[in-house]
C-alpha cells in the first residue's frame, strides 16, 4: 500500500514547526508498513486530480499568503483542491493555510487576498495577535496547540467549527469555535505541531487517505505529550 502526500506550498507556508505534521503523517504510515511519498505542490507545480492521497497546508506571514492566494487563483490549483476535497480526499491546513482556503483573507493595511472558498469562512485581520496554547474539545476527543495569529476567522452559518475552545482564543477569540472541518477536510489554527501531539487526528485523516481502519499503534510517548500540553498553564 502507498500513501501520497501533497504537501502545499512547503517552501513558503511552513512556521511555527508545522513540518511536524508531515513527518507525524509520514512515520505513522511507514510505522504499519505503508510507503509514503511526500510531492511538494507549489508556485511552478500542477496538481493532477486523483494525484494525492492528502493534502497539508501550513502557516505563513502575510507576505508569502500574497504570493500563494493568487498562485492558487491564476494556476488552478485551489480549483482542483477545493473539487478534490469535495469527492473526500482529506487534508489539513494550518492557521495561514487556513485562511487561504476560506472565503477571503483581508491582512492588517493590506489588500483582501481570494480564498479558495473551501471552509464556509472569512478571515480578517485584528489590531492583536492571539498567541499561546490552546485546548479544544472536538470530535476527536481535546485537541492540544498553539496558536499566533491575528486574522479573526468568522463560520458562515453552514460552517462546522472543528471544536469548542476550552482555552485560548481559537477563530477569532470571540465566539469559542475553533477551526473548521468540511467533509474530510480539517483547517485550524492549532501549531504545535497539531499532529503528533493529537494521534486520533493523525489517524482520522490517514484512515480517510488509506479508506482502511487502521490498527492501533503504541501511543504511550504522544500521550504523554498530549497530557503534558493540557497542563500547561
Ligand atoms: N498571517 C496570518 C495571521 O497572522 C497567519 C499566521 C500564521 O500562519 N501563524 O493571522
Amino acid at each position: 500500500m502507498k500513501l501520497i502526500i501533497g504537501h502545499l506550498y512547503a517552501d513558503l507556508m511552513n512556521i511555527y514547526g508545522d513540518m511536524g505534521n508531515i513527518i507525524a503523517l509520514k512515520k505513522r504510515a511507514e510505522w504499519r508498513g505503508i510507503e509514503v511519498k511526500l510531492k511538494v505542490k507549489s508556485l511552478k507545480s500542477k496538481i493532477k486530480k486523483g494525484e494525492c492521497d492528502i493534502f497539508f497546508f501550513g502557516g505563513g506571514q502575510d507576505q508569502q499568503q500574497s504570493l500563494v492566494a493568487s498562485d492558487l487563483e491564476s494556476s488552478g490549483k485551489g480549483k482542483i483542491i477545493k473539487e478534490e476535497v469535495e469527492r473526500g480526499i482529506p487534508l489539513l491546513a494550518i492557521c495561514g493555510g487556513y485562511q487561504l482556503l476560506g472565503q477571503y483573507y483581508k491582512p492588517h493595511n493590506r489588500p483582501k487576498l481570494p480564498g479558495v472558498g473551501l471552509f464556509p469562512a472569512y478571515t480578517v485581520a485584528g489590531d492583536k495577535r492571539m498567541i499561546g496554547n490552546i485546548i479544544i474539545d472536538t470530535q476527536f476527543g481535546k485537541l492540544v496547540g498553539f496558536e499566533n495569529h491575528s486574522g479573526q476567522t468568522y463560520l458562515k452559518k453552514t460552517g462546522q467549527p472543528l471544536g469548542k475552545i476550552i482555552k485560548g482564543f481559537g477563530n477569532n477569540g470571540g465566539d469559542q469555535t475553533e477551526g473548521c472541518i468540511y467533509k474530510n477536510a480539517v483547517g485550524c489554527y492549532m501549531h504545535g505541531s497539531l499532529l503528533p501531539k493529537n494521534p486520533a487526528l493523525a489517524d482520522w485523516l490517514l484512515e480517510k487517505a488509506l479508506k482502511i481502519k487502521l490498527e492501533p499503534l503504541n501511543d504511550s510517548l504522544e500521550l504523554q505529550a498530549h497530557l503534558q500540553a493540557l497542563m500547561l498553564k
